[in-house]
């Protein structure tokens, strides 16, 4: 194995940067040439790229974003698409190609094996955390991080004025994000797609109620994983109005993607950075470098979005047990 290829894709996340930076480091040392793909597969298809190396990456630890950019490609969802990717990836006569991101980016890479002879290797990056074979993945402790940060200024005036705030976060699909914020907030409910797939305005309305009967008038904090509801908090807060809750929405939004990576995210990317091409150098393929109990392990590609892996449920329930007290 000479050269490897490696690129950021999906939606960017805290920590994609100092995995970079583990990637370039331990090629390096494992005398082996990098080239990063600009905007994540668009990179491969339109020939945009750079070599790394250590130089490049020097410094990088602690910034947010990811010096490759990010992006979707929907030229990847094509059959010419994925030619063109595994064409110009011969062409640089790349022995293994590296995806950091999330379970689309990891779809996406799958696609590609059948056209393309190098091995293939995945990262998990992404504030969802929605990828089975890794505890975490990179980027998730910092979003949460930044989405208690915004919740506890938000509980704040919620205090002072006893207000109702519904707090939309990020999380396609997925209520990691919404739980763990939720659960460290001290929020009074959590609306998640593992919780139920459809929302009962009146069950909601009626937990208020509840809250308020007890604690009398009091703060009140919803967290709701986003595409939960048609139309968003906003909406739901418009329609809980009218059932007699007056609530104010707040969405946190890109905040949640952006900031400097936590301690946790460093150590998590640095470590499956430096994993990943060891394990490429043994000669894995068709493999996800990911996390669990601590130790670095391989994961089938193909079995990373199966969605084995399950939000808290010992929290949750408990948190559902006691909110309203
Ligand atoms: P995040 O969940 O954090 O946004 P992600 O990796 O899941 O990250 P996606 O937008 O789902 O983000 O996927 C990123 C890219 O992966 C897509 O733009 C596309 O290029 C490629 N991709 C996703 N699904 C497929 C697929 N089924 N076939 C080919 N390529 C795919």
């Amino acid at each position: 194995m000479k050269r490897i290829g490696v690129l950021t894709s999906g939606g960017d996340a805290p920590g994609m940067n100092a995995c970079l930076r583990a990637v370039v480091l331990t090629a390096h040392a494992n005398e082996l040439e990098v080239i990063g793909f600009q905007r994540g597969f668009n990179g491969v298809i339109d020939q945009q790229y750079q070599t790394l190396s250590p130089y490049h990456v020097s410094g990088i630890i602690q910034d947010g974003g990811t010096l490759l950019k990010s992006a979707r490609c929907p030229a990847m969802l094509t059959e010419d698409g994925l030619k063109q990717a595994a064409s110009n990836l011969h062409d640089l006569e790349l022995d293994a190609l590296l995806v950091i991101g999330g379970d689309g980016s990891f779809r996406g890479t799958l696609e590609l094996a059948p056209y393309y002879q190098g091995k293939l290797l995945g990262i998990p990056g992404t504030i969802d955390n929605d990828v089975d074979g890794s505890d975490f993945s990179i980027g998730f402790a910092t979003a949460l991080d930044t989405a208690l940060d915004a919740i506890d200024k938000i509980r704040d005036t919620a205090d002072a004025f006893e207000r109702i705030f519904l707090v939309e976060v990020m999380g396609r699909h997925t209520g990691y994000l919404a739980v763990a914020a939720g659960i460290a907030a001290g929020a009074e409910q959590i609306i998640c797609p593992e919780l139920a797939a459809e929302l009962d305005l009146d069950k909601i309305a009626e937990h208020v109620e509840q809250a308020r009967k007890h604690r009398g008038n009091c703060s009140y904090i919803i967290v709701i994983a986003e595409t939960m509801y048609p139309g968003g908090a906003g909406t739901l807060a418009v329609d809980l109005e009218s059932r007699g809750i007056e609530c104010r929405a707040s969405i946190l939004g890109h905040i949640q993607r952006g900031g400097r990576p936590v301690g946790a995210d460093r150590i998590l990317a640095t470590k499956l950075g430096a994993y990943a091409v060891e394990q490429l150098v043994q000669g894995a393929h068709l493999m996800m470098a990911g996390e669990i109990n601590g130790k670095a392990g391989l994961y089938p590609l193909a079995l990373t979005g199966d969605k084995k892996k399950q939000v808290d449920s010992y929290l949750l329930r408990w948190q559902q047990q006691v909110a309203q007290y």
